[in-house]
């Protein structure tokens, strides 16, 4: 049996998808276009690039509800299981971003934070991610509050 190779999605980004089954990485969330559903019902997650991906059916011409295309069945290169198809080729110009994406379903995949993600400390409330600085606390009403160095009263 030949080696298998498994390529892993970069843990920079902030979360990615793994095939529920197996575990192994298939796809970045950066590089999700559309959340939506395969034939009517089932939950589906459109990515521009995924990883662990190998075609498992001839190619075939299906009529969806958004145009022709010519699909392929796609499989977890891994635990085998299908998991969804690619776009080979979309018919209408308005469709054309799909070519080379795969469709997934989102019941076959597992959400998973990135180490990244799970290492960044949570941000306290009054900090402002514009500035990247502590932004000061809101003064309470009444009189001004005093200097921050008072002199010793002798
Ligand atoms: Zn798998």
């Amino acid at each position: 049996m030949g080696r298998l190779f498994v390529e892993f999605v970069d843990d920079a980004v902030l979360a990615k998808y793994a095939c529920c089954h197996c575990g192994c990485d298939i796809a970045s969330e950066a590089s999700l276009l559309w959340e939506g559903y395969m034939a009517q019902c089932t939950p589906a997650l459109l990515f521009r690039c995924a990883v662990n991906l190998s075609p498992c059916s001839p190619k075939r011409e299906e009529t969806l509800s958004t145009g022709r295309y010519i699909l392929v069945d796609v499989r977890c290169h891994v635990c085998c299981i299908r998991i969804g198809w690619r776009y080979l080729h979309a018919e209408r110009e308005e469709q054309k971003y799909k070519e080379n994406a795969v469709l997934l379903q989102q019941g076959l995949l597992e959400r998973v934070n990135s180490m990244q993600a799970l290492r960044r400390p949570a941000l306290p409330r009054h900090f402002t991610a514009a500035h990247g600085q502590q932004a000061a606390p809101p003064s309470p009403p009444g009189p001004p509050s005093p200097p921050p160095q008072r002199q010793p009263l002798g």
